[in-house]
This record gives structure tokens, C-alpha cells and sequence, in this order.
């Protein structure tokens, strides 16, 4: 079930059944974009129609922020709680670990994402993993997306910022099964 926020449908969803959706679709081919909807861009997307599209669009929508589970709560559709984008990465991390997830990072400054991994990798190892940075030039982007698209993906992780990163992966949805807006999550996992 999807609770209207502003105009925005957020899946009434726990972070353990968030999981089980991401990880059913990788496990299943079945493609995916997952948004984690935080308070800012919700408020964003009331003014900017076209980012509210493509929030709305995407096949998941988490609660991103107790500011969003309150706001839920008082407009008497409640959602079971908070689901962050890092928090949806480490209940994956494990799962994809067993399963040789292909995991393609995709943002943050010059060899953080890669970090991420390396960093990811020692306590979930046999996940197959890619990264680029997020700082390319508009030429550089055909090079980025032949990239993703020859590794393909099980998981493609977009750390380019809010909303860039939703534009981003809304327009190159066929780059991978499941894709999600990680915001700076790279920049935690790196340490
Ligand atoms: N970023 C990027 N390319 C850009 C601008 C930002 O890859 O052109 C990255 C930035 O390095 C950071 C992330 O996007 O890792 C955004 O993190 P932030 O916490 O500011 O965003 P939010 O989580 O609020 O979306």
C-alpha cells in the first residue's frame, strides 16, 4: 500500500520487507528503481513536477527520515518505520555477498565509491563489484553508461545527490535490474 505525502505515494513498507522486495526483484530479473524519499525532496517535488513523476514512478518509494513517518502518522497513514538508503545497503550487503550480487557504484568524489567497496568487501566477500566516480563531465557520460551497461548489474547504487541521482536513474533505467539513490551513502560506507 502506497500513503499519500504531498503528492508523493510512499510504500507502506518495514525496512525488512523493503529488502525482500530489492533483493526478490535482483533474484528474479525483475527490474526495479527504489527511491528513498527524505523530507527535502518531497517538499522538492511539490514544486517541481517532473521530479514528483519520477518519484512516483518508482517501484519503490521507502520512508526516508522520521520526518516522513511522522508526517505519515498525522495524516492518519501510518508507515512502520524509517528506511534509509544506508540501512537498505547493509541488510542487502550480506544477501548479495552469498549470492555474487554484481554490485556497480556509481558516485561520490574520485576513489571513494571503489573505497566503498574494497571497505564493503571484507566482511561481504563474493560480491562482484564496479565503481566510478560522480564528478564526469557531460562528454564523459557515454563513457560512464557503456560502463555500467557492459558490467550489468544486478544493483546499480547512484551517489550523485538528491534529486540528480533520481533524474539519472529514471532516464537510464535499463541499465540494470534494481536501482537505487544511495545520496552520500558511498562517503559512510568509505569511512
Ligand atoms: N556527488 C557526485 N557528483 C556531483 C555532486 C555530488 O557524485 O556532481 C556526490 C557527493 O560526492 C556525495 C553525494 O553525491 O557523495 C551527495 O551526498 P549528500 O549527502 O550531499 O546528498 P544527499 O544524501 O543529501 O542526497
Amino acid at each position: 500500500m502506497r500513503v499519500d505525502i504531498l503528492g508523493i505515494g510512499v510504500d507502506a513498507l518495514s525496512m525488512a520487507e523493503c529488502a525482500a522486495r530489492i533483493a526478490g526483484a535482483v533474484e528474479a530479473h525483475s527490474r526495479l528503481r527504489v527511491v528513498t524519499a527524505n523530507p527535502e525532496m518531497i517538499c522538492a517535488a511539490g514544486k517541481d513536477p517532473d521530479l514528483r513523476r519520477v518519484i512516483n514512478s518508482a517501484g519503490l518509494v521507502t520512508a526516508d527520515g522520521v520526518g516522513v513517518v511522522w508526517a505519515a502518522a498525522r495524516l492518519g497513514t501510518p508507515v512502520p518505520e524509517r528506511v534509509t538508503g544506508i540501512d537498505l545497503l547493509e541488510a542487502l550487503f550480506p544477501l548479495a555477498s552469498r549470492r555474487h550480487w554484481r554490485i556497480f557504484l556509481l558516485g561520490a568524489r574520485p576513489g571513494v565509491a571503489a573505497e566503498a567497496a574494497r571497505r564493503v568487501g571484507e566482511s561481504c566477500s563474493g560480491i562482484v563489484w564496479e565503481a566510478s566516480h560522480g564528478y564526469f563531465e557531460p562528454a564523459e557520460e557515454t563513457d560512464v553508461i557503456k560502463r555500467i551497461g557492459d558490467f550489468k548489474p544486478d544493483l546499480l547504487l547512484a551517489g550523485l545527490g538528491a534529486p540528480r541521482q533520481e533524474f539519472w536513474l529514471a532516464e537510464h533505467e535499463g541499465l540494470a535490474t534494481v536501482s537505487i539513490g544511495v545520496g552520500g551513502s558511498f562517503d559512510t560506507l568509505a569511512g
